[in-house]
């Protein structure tokens, strides 16, 4: 009989551990050695082929928090991304993604498809007939981002999995925003689940990584590439990412439940125009969010009213830190259209709805009435 599947932060605390034998020491050690025995081993180790015993375990708890049969890391999420790509994508083939994509995604695509000559389209919309319209014969992925970044868009999973199988084209989604607490694409039938590790995974922004999780089938086809371009992580941070990946489900819970305060409340504010959340019930896929999602997650981003600069409201933030990247314990704040969607053009910006005033909020783990207290300052000194 299969042992019952452990809970979120059983998985998150002790799945992945690296036994200390030698010393019964409580925590993982760690394993630095880029060069291990050949002769008489079942394995051969060396941290290119991410198989080192941090790799190795690390990528069980992964696989386990993501519901699928194994898991990759590597040192970054655009790492995990372009290997993923690469491995179900050559010459003359066709990818769809979505028009919300991630900055850097989009970017690695606009820049680097045309030289290998891969054919792609990005998506009108986020529903799942606008990405049902742009399906070719040649197309060999589909990729989506839900909620997506910066406006928490919400794509059908379960239906895009679907359009994926009847179609026979492999799917994968950039899980980074909902996390594995909040979202477990697998489950929806979704075959490759991507994060950006530097995220929730790390939580302190103080990792850089990525994951890859999927079916053995799946990731032995992106092993096979990322042996050859390299893109592996060091076992210090390896070790360094599990021991962050310990409270992954009591933090991303707690920056959940933040969210969901301060969108509500933001969404109050008179000097807010609009709030997007997938946790609001205004938000238009708030229905489709609860259906997919076990909670909305702890990204969201509002529009000042247009009185109000946002750069200067940012400026005046004393708690909130106007920094790149999100989801560490600390809340953080940011205009996209100076950072993570900079490299697209205004045009490309105003196509997908990214107005320069946007801000996106990644929540901490801070007391939502002391975040409060933080806008409220800011707002009267400048009005
Ligand atoms: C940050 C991010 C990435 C890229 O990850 P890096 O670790 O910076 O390479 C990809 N997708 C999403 C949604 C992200 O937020």
């Amino acid at each position: 009989m299969k042992a019952k599947k452990q809970g979120l932060n059983t998985i998150c605390t002790h799945v992945g551990e690296v036994p200390d034998d030698q010393f019964k020491g409580a925590i993982s050690p760690i394993y630095l050695s880029s060069s291990y025995q050949f002769m008489d081993v079942d394995v051969k180790r060396y941290p290119r082929y991410f198989n080192t015993p941090n790799q190795e375990y690390l990528a069980k708890k992964i696989a386990a928090l993501e519901f699928t049969e194994t898991a990759m890391i590597f040192g970054s999420g655009m790492a995990a991304i372009s290997h993923m790509f690469l491995a179900f994508l050559k010459s003359g083939d066709h990818i769809v993604v979505q028009n919300t994509l991630y900055g850097g995604t989009a970017n690695f695509i606009r820049e680097e498809f045309p030289k290998l000559n891969i054919e792609f389209t990005f998506t009108d919309g986020y529903k799942v007939e606008d990405f049902e319209a742009v399906i070719q014969p040649n197309t060999k992925l589909i990729h989506i981002e839900t909620p997506s970044n910066p406006l928490l868009t919400i794509t059908d999973i379960k239906a895009i999995a679907k359009l994926g199988k009847q179609n026979n084209i492999v799917t994968s989604i950039d899980n980074t925003f909902a996390s594995p607490v909040n979202q477990n694409p697998a489950q929806f039938g979704i075959d490759l689940i991507m994060h950006s590790a530097t995220k929730y995974f790390g939580g302190h922004s103080d990792i850089c990584a990525g994951a890859v999780a999927g079916s053995h089938e799946h990731m032995e086809k992106i092993w096979h590439v990322s042996k050859n371009y390299g893109g592996s992580l060091s076992d210090f941070t390896v070790w360094m990412l599990e021991r962050s990946m310990k409270t992954m489900g009591l933090r991303v819970k707690a920056q959940s439940k933040n969210a969901l305060k301060m969108a509500k409340w933001l969404d109050k504010q008179s000097f807010v125009k609009t709030v997007y959340y997938p946790g609001l019930k205004s938000h238009p896929e708030h229905k489709l969010a609860k259906l997919q999602m076990k909670s909305f997650g702890a990204m969201l981003s509002f529009e000042l009213i247009d009185s109000i600069n946002s750069d200067q409201f940012m400026k005046q933030l004393q708690l909130i830190k106007p920094s790149i990247s999100l989801a560490g314990v600390e809340s953080t704040i940011l205009s996209p259209t100076q950072t993570s969607h900079a490299l697209l053009t205004p045009e490309q910006r105003e196509a997908v709805g990214i107005s320069d005033g946007l801000i996106r909020f990644s929540l901490g783990i801070e007391e939502a009435k002391d975040l409060k207290q933080d806008i409220k300052q800011a707002i009267k000194t400048i009005q």
